[in-house]
């Protein structure tokens, strides 16, 4: 087969030519035609539409105007050099300037005729002038003609600009560039899939994507275009799940047995939520059909999703199997650990912990009881899956605050095992549903979405650093009833001087505040040892002390159900999922907690929000989806490997409605024709031949 067209190197492109070729290279990431053909416009400047000279102020973008050139001089020498004509319609007039081309200019327009100029307003010396606009002759009849009546406008750069790349240039480029290839462009999908969505080919949407001749085009260009590439990320999903459940054996937990019962019966200190009932069983089934399981369970925090973990943990064991459970950070790892081993470490089943900090000699140990067997629960962190680590037979992984582990890692763990363990992630984060359909589309997925009853819903303020004094006063109250407080500070970066000198001054403050011998104070950071930060938390979980305060490290997953109040100093700069995440601290018992979030008074738009976001709702989803209007979906956490940054024009946050068509097509298409082998699907099958070179097993893991 011959290379397709849309693979010709860039500088082969009439217009372009190798030094060209070069910064659209490196400033753009085009190497081909075929990229070129995807670097689509970001904005459409509408031509169809005059504005009157009353009507423009330099907060517009460029705009078109008609009117008649009353007068023009050449000013100024040299440098300053320039023409001034004056412009003039019914309603006003104003001035055009040109530094550049002045003899041509002054050559081509005539003073009393008609021009359409389009430009950029701006002010100057509190009067509207438009510099270097383009200009031509009005001719009435040329308005309608249809052509670039909506002007793509393209993203450049400084050194393409400098080269005529600037969006008119690209916009020339791209003329060629359609001419020459739109033909040969291949159609991606299937034809009754084209038929039953109303989709226009792709040959069709590629042009108007560029040159529309109206919006209607336009619009229907980009639906097109955004369901191709939605359609293609869950087809990649859903294959691959597909595979795997074909591929992958599973360990079957066929019997429910003495650990899980004495569990169930003699140690679980409250009853389960329906929800956490529903999802128990959700579980089960799928770890007795013998196909390894890859589940999400999300819950909001505090859900009591840790529970609903060790349950199926004594299922493994039950069956024979070992499990293990894995944290993002030693402190949550340490907490896992030591709530689990107070509700089964004695005597039930044997559990161990594994961190960066296990000294070698009881990693030895360590590793002999898991090979032979005896341990039966492993709590660790990222050192879990080195492959140091081996199992007698690990049945069950659990994988806490999955967004912060790779699909990688995740795929580490099934070569665990002969058999590769189930793997349950949990997460706390709750993701929109867009993004979550992206991001795990291959996996199943468990939703707790009821809290234990009894919780009361947290009250969440927010103060001004000036009425600082009022907060150290409710402190006071609360410590007074016997609860405990958190201060967070934002350290997102360890290194930053600013938010250390912060930290610092914060905890002097609060020291001279609240003096010690009458109340005591732990405090975690970054900079203290894995040692010395859990012998901080621990002093404050065996209340010995009575504030915490702390960086982020403490966002996830700590669990104090004495502490009632949380404080976030600095809130604005904290973004609203680790708002919630740091909220989700509180409000764990049955007393009535309490969020207060410190700001100083000048507040970003977004800040504005995030703010009154977190006093309105204590609603997980609620806030997700308005973190991913005000983030987008490359600055969430967990996207970086999931293909949702290279969408070009997919938006997950507004195309909700087309990505759940561009799913259930696929889901359709695949229950159908599972190895995608008929006449009509051969599109699709050809689409993962050129991805891969034919479909193989070991790709897909
Ligand atoms: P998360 O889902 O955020 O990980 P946890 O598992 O840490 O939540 O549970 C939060 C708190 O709620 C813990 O103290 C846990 O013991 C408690 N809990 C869990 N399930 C229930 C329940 N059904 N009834 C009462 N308390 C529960
Ligand atoms: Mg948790």
């Amino acid at each position: 087969m011959t290379e397709h067209i849309l693979k010709t190197p860039v500088e082969y492109l009439k217009g372009v030519g190798t030094q060209r070729a070069d910064i659209l290279k490196k400033d753009l990431g085009v190497f081909t035609y075929g990229d070129l053909l995807e670097h689509y416009p970001f904005r459409y400047i509408d031509r169809t539409r005059f504005y009157k000279i009353r009507e423009l102020h330099g907060e517009l973008p460029a705009v078109q105007v008609l009117g008649r050139i009353v007068s023009k001089e050449i000013l100024g020498e040299k440098q300053t050099k320039r023409l001034v004509a004056q412009f003039k319609d019914e309603t006003g007039s104003i001035e055009l300037v040109w530094f550049q081309s002045v003899k041509w200019i002054d050559k081509t327009i005539q003073v009393g005729s008609v021009y359409m100029i389009f430009g950029k307003p701006g002010v100057f010396n509190g009067r509207v002038s438009v510099t270097h606009p383009e200009i031509e002759q009005y001719q009435p009849k040329a308005i309608n003609r249809g052509n670039l009546t909506l002007q793509p406008v393209y993203s450049s750069t400084e050194k393409l600009k400098q080269f005529n790349l600037d969006s008119r240039g690209l916009q020339k480029i791209q003329a060629h560039l359609i001419d020459q290839v739109i033909r040969q462009v291949d159609e991606t999908l299937p034809a009754y899939v084209l038929a039953g969505h109303k989709l226009m080919s792709r040959q069709r949407a590629l042009f108007n994507i560029h040159f529309p001749d109206n919006t209607e085009l336009l619009r229907s260009a980009e639906r097109r275009l955004k369901f191709d590439e939605l359609f293609f990320i869950q087809l990649k999903l859903l294959r691959t799940k597909l595979l795997r459940t074909h591929k992958f054996r599973g360990a079957v937990f066929s019997i429910v047995g003495d650990k899980f019962n004495t569990f169930y019966n003699e140690r679980l200190p409250f009853s389960l939520t329906e929800a956490q009932k529903r999802v128990i069983k959700e579980i089960r089934q799928d770890t007795q059909k013998g196909i390894q399981m890859n589940r999400l369970l999300q819950g909001d925090v505090g859900s009591g999703k840790t529970v609903v973990a060790l349950m199926m943990m004594l299922l493994a064991i039950d069956n024979g199997f070992q499990a293990c459970m894995m944290a993002p950070t030693e402190i949550l790892a340490q907490q896992h650990y030591l709530s689990i081993k107070a509700l089964v470490g004695d005597g039930l089943v044997e559990v161990e912990i594994l961190t960066g900090s296990t000294s070698k000699k009881s990693r030895k140990a360590l590793h002999e009881r898991l090979e032979n067997g005896s341990l039966h629960i492993l709590v660790g962190t990222h050192a879990l899956i080195e492959d140091a680590v081996q199992f007698q037979n690990l049945g069950l992984v659990v994988i806490d605050e999955q967004h912060r582990f790779g699909v990688e890692q995740r795929a580490k763990l099934w070569r665990k095992n002969s058999i590769p363990p189930h793997v349950l992630v949990m997460t706390a984060t709750p993701i929109p549903r867009t993004l979550a359909m992206t991001l795990y589309g291959d996996l199943d997925v468990s939703v707790i979405d009821e809290l234990p009853a009894g919780r009361k819903p947290i009250k969440t303020v927010h103060m001004y650093h000036n009425q600082r004094l009022r907060m150290f006063g409710f402190m006071r109250e609360e410590i007074a009833k016997g609860r405990q407080i958190y201060i967070v500070y934002p350290l997102i970066k360890e290194s930053e001087k600013l938010d250390l000198l912060y930290l610092e001054a914060g905890i002097e403050a609060i020291s001279n505040e609240f003096p010690s011998p009458l109340y005591n104070i732990s405090i975690v950071h970054g900079k203290l040892t894995a040692k010395e930060k859990s012998s901080e938390m621990e002093r404050f979980v065996r209340r010995q002390t009575q504030i915490m305060v702390a960086t982020t490290v403490i966002e996830v997953g700590v669990n104090v159900p004495n502490a009632s109040v949380m404080i976030i100093e600095n809130a604005e700069r904290f973004g609203l999922s680790q708002l919630h995440q740091l909220r989700g601290r509180v409000g764990r018992g049955a007393e009535q907690s309490f969020c207060i979030l410190m700001s100083g008074n000048k507040l970003s738009q977004d800040a504005t929000v995030r703010l009154e976001t977190m006093v309105r709702t204590n609603d997980g989803f609620e806030i997700a989806e308005i973190d991913l209007q005000l983030r987008g979906p490359g600055n969430i956490e967990g996207t970086q490997q999931s293909g949702v940054l290279d969408l070009k024009l997919a938006d997950l946050a507004l195309d909700q409605q087309i990505l759940t068509e561009a799913r259930q097509t696929v889901i359709k298409a695949l229950e159908k024709d599972p190895e995608l082998k008929n006449e009509e699907n051969k599109l699709l099958s050809q689409y993962f031949e050129r991805k891969s070179g034919g479909i193989s097993w070991d790709k897909i893991s």
